[in-house]
């Protein structure tokens, strides 16, 4: 859809309620739970092996079942053949680079009541939403730690301070800075999604945390995160609204990783389906049992985070597969020739971090703590180029 069909269709639906009515959250309900840990639990080294086969000879990608035979623990004893897999394929799509990026966090004010997370609405802290000059103040800081043209922006989820008339500022005071600007913000409307990519939007990354719809009624009692369907098709409406990259993730630690996963295959396959104009990237983060002092209910192993991020690969060649500095240099360092295609380096996840607020709350902390010129330099010395701009602001 053009620019100008896109402005009608939104001018003619100011509340976007035609489409946000609909979307994934209609499709899940086809496949079940148990039924899905079952696919992965019963695979066979038989099955394995023919997963591989097609993965190999066949140039048509593989479908969500399959990816569920590659997570399997009897695809274990093949993980080397998967890795020369996913390398190759890596490879031949990316090309030997890792693409950086940089978080920016501007706001941990938040509405929602997530039971894993520190930003939560009953943790009494003194809340930061930093004002334009802030804002300015932060950029000027990640510019002295390398020429980053990659931005994550960040923020709670508190409406009334960090809606789409903040948003729209921060994309505008951000945009001289930074060539390509993602935001991980709350949930909007498809016209306010619009709305934002006229400010300069490229990309959004949301988490769905869990596709478990009633365990994720527990992580997530109140606040607008709550309304499971309302999250779940906000992916809908970044697809409506033109989004150019959308990001798509889930918290392993909450669920059981391997239906949760094999459910944002489906729900990935779904949308590069509807929204075949949009580009696509996941990311592994995973809860480690210090962090906030909450407890995950299931822990992923550093091999089965692997596995899972090789399976990623071989069943979509095209996605952007992010490894942020949650996890540690060793591992990020042992992993990157193998189907990762991007990283985040020198982040702060505290609003703030870089100049403006030193002290202010982080949301987690993080594990890669080199600064992003020792991590570039890890990526040259595996023989590969770290990329800092691989987007210009005259595509927007
Ligand atoms: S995970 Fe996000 S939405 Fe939930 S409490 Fe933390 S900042 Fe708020």
């Amino acid at each position: 859809m053009s620019a100008e069909e896109n402005k009608k269709k939104f001018r003619s639906d100011p509340d976007g309620s035609a489409v946000f009515g609909h979307g994934f959250a209609d499709k899940i309900s086809e496949y079940d739970w148990d039924a899905t840990i079952a696919l992965v639990e019963q695979a066979t080294e038989a099955d394995v092996l023919r997963v591989l086969t097609k993965a190999e000879r066949n140039r048509t990608l593989l479908t969500p079942e399959d990816f569920a035979v590659l997570i399997s623990e009897a695809a274990d004893t093949h993980l080397e053949k998967m890795a020369l897999l996913s390398r190759h394929f890596t490879q031949e799509r990316f090309g030997k680079t890792i693409s950086l990026y940089i978080p920016m966090y501007v706001s941990n004010a938040c509405t929602n009541k997530c039971v894993y997370c520190g930003f939560n609405h009953d943790n009494p802290f003194t809340r930061t939403t930093l004002t334009m000059d802030q804002i300015e103040q932060e950029c000027e800081a990640i510019k002295t730690l390398g020429p980053f043209e990659n931005i994550l922006i960040v923020s709670g989820e508190y409406p009334s301070l960090c809606g789409v008339e903040y948003m729209e500022k921060v994309l505008r005071t951000v945009r001289p800075h930074f060539h390509n600007m993602t935001l991980e913000i709350q949930p909007l409307k498809a016209e306010e999604y619009y709305r934002l990519t006229q400010s300069g939007l490229n990309g959004v990354v949301c988490f769905q945390e869990t596709y478990h719809r009633e365990a994720y009624k527990q992580y997530h009692p109140r606040g607008m995160k709550s309304h499971y369907d309302w999250r779940l098709n906000g992916y809908d409406r970044m697809g409506d609204a033109g989004v150019h990259k959308i990001g798509l993730g889930v918290l392993l630690g909450l669920e059981d990783w391997r239906t949760d996963t094999v459910m944002m295959a489906r729900h990935l396959r779904y949308l590069q389906k509807k929204y075949w104009r949009s580009r696509y990237s996941v990311n592994f983060p995973r809860m480690r049992p210090s962090e906030s002092g909450y407890q995950p209910k299931t822990i992923i192993s550093d091999r089965q985070l692997l596995r899972l991020m090789l399976a990623f690969r071989l069943f979509d060649h095209d996605i952007d597969i992010s490894m942020s500095t949650r996890e540690t240099p060793f591992y990020r360092d042992n992993i990157l020739t193998l189907g990762v295609s991007s990283m985040s380096a020198g982040s702060r996840t505290d609003p703030g971090g870089y100049a403006t607020e030193p002290d202010s709350l982080e949301q987690f902390e993080v594990s890669d703590e080199r600064s992003p010129e020792d991590v570039a330099r890890a990526i040259r010395n595996a023989g590969y180029e770290p990329v800092w701009k691989d987007w210009d602001s005259i595509f927007d």
